[in-house]
């Protein structure tokens, strides 16, 4: 069957293709275990150009690219976790490559992601997690702590060099969770963690049971095995 239009031929072919999706899908893979070599051969004399348009498809589809990673690997992860177990001398030769001559890159990268909410929520759940902390830090809630930006010490009006402190601290029960977060300034943070390691009531700070700004803390699930 001929056809004339050039754009009724086309649109035939996409239905033809949306109305066959299995069929040219299996014919696909048929060629291509068939194939193996002449693939090799078409990939080796036209790398420059194939390597040229992945690039430009994925810098012009980042989205639908990382959307289709993250459904990759969430339905993969045994075959990535086997692969990684079989190369992972190669892949972490590979890794030691790349930061060796990306020095520069690398820390930038470690340096935005270290500063951004998701690398901070992951560095304070990890020192939680080897502290044995039930929980985990919201991204979220890191967030709203970057945007407030304050020290929580009344009337402090620091906003520099801001760090992370669980309230009831880890070693004393403290959980691991956004309401038990929050920010102080180093001065503040120092004083209170002098007074969190000892518990002694002469070194605690005057601010600390005045009013906390984000939320109530919740009583840690550990307090309750003490009674006795
Ligand atoms: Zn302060």
């Amino acid at each position: 069957m001929a056809y004339k239009d050039p754009e009724k031929k086309k649109q035939k072919m996409r239905e033809y293709r949306q109305n066959n999706k299995d069929k040219i899908l299996e014919k696909t893979r048929e060629y291509r275990q068939n194939n193996k070599e002449k693939i090799a051969e078409y990939y080796q004399n036209n790398k420059e150009k194939i390597l040229e348009k992945t690039r430009e498809y994925r810098q012009n589809n980042k989205e639908k690219v990382a959307e289709i990673r993250r459904k990759y690997t969430e339905n993969n992860k045994e075959k990535i976790a086997e692969y990684y177990q079989n190369n992972k001398d190669k892949i972490l030769e590979k890794t030691r490559e790349y930061r060796q001559n990306n020095k520069e890159k690398v820390l930038k990268y470690k340096r935005e992601y270290g500063n951004s909410p998701k690398g901070k929520s992951l560095s304070v759940n990890k020192y939680a997690k080897v502290r044995g902390a039930e929980g985990n830090i919201s991204v979220k809630h890191i967030k709203s702590l970057m945007k407030l930006n304050k020290c929580n010490a009344p009337n402090c009006q620091h906003t520099d060099n801001l760090e992370y402190d669980h309230k009831i601290p880890i070693s004393k029960g403290g959980l691991n969770i956004d309401s038990n977060l929050w920010t102080l300034c180093p001065n503040h943070h120092r004083e209170k963690s002098k007074y969190d390691h000892s518990l002694n009531q002469s070194l605690k700070p005057d601010w600390l049971d005045i009013d906390y700004k984000i939320q109530e803390v919740e009583k840690p699930k550990t307090a309750q095995l003490s009674l006795f």
